[in-house]
């Protein structure tokens, strides 16, 4: 009998890219990190973004028309991973119908660990749809602008590497090695927790 697969949230990759022990942790002793202001105030201004962006044209994105979903959840047993996607953008009909994830975030700037999200929205869109994703995108709430997210075979690889390893570090219950950046471990909140770094 093959054994169901864990099914992690999308959010997860992120701490992944930060330090994989974070993920770790959070996963594995879920019930010692508080839900921070900086977290609640995330969701709160994503849900105003979806409100304003109903009213929006798609200009910000670089496109002429679309039609707009929001809150779109999505689920694959295969990769073993779930999300649900702030706003989906449809093109076009039939075989030739495509998808677009947007990602909205409160930062001023599109680091590599949201690509890595969008990134794997769009794995979770292929696979759930059945359809074509050429591009994703990053919401900056605070500059109020798109960046373009190019999802190529690199980023959907990498993706899919990541999400492997999160499975197995999980499934063998293996503590991952220290963030690669001193600088991530001053002022961690899961330091106690690592004896291996400064
Ligand atoms: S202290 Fe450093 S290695 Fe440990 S979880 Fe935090 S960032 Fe990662």
């Amino acid at each position: 009998m093959t054994e169901e697969k864990l099914l992690f949230q999308v959010s997860e990759l992120k701490q992944w890219d930060y330090c994989p022990r974070v993920f770790y942790f959070i996963r594995c002793l879920p019930r010692i990190r508080p839900t921070t202001y900086l977290m609640e105030e995330g969701t709160r201004a994503g849900e105003d973004t979806a409100g304003l962006e109903e009213r929006r044209s798609l200009r910000a994105y670089g496109l002429q028309s679309g039609e707009r979903e929001f809150n779109v959840r999505v689920e694959s047993a295969v990769l073993g991973l779930r999300g649900i996607i702030d706003m989906l953008i449809w093109q076009g009909e039939g075989k030739t119908r495509t998808a677009m994830p947007v990602d909205f975030k409160l930062s001023d700037k599109a680091g590599s660990h949201f690509a890595l999200q969008v990134a794997a929205y769009a794995l979770l869109v292929e696979e759930v749809f059945d359809v074509r994703v050429p591009q994703g995108f990053l919401y900056l709430i605070p500059k109020r602008s798109a960046e373009v997210v190019v999802l190529n075979n690199r980023i959907l690889n990498k993706t899919r590497k990541t999400i492997e390893k999160m499975h197995e570090v999980v499934n063998r219950e293996q503590i991952p090695a220290p963030a690669t950046q001193i600088r991530k471990c001053i002022g961690c909140e899961f330091r106690r927790f690592c004896n291996d770094v400064v």
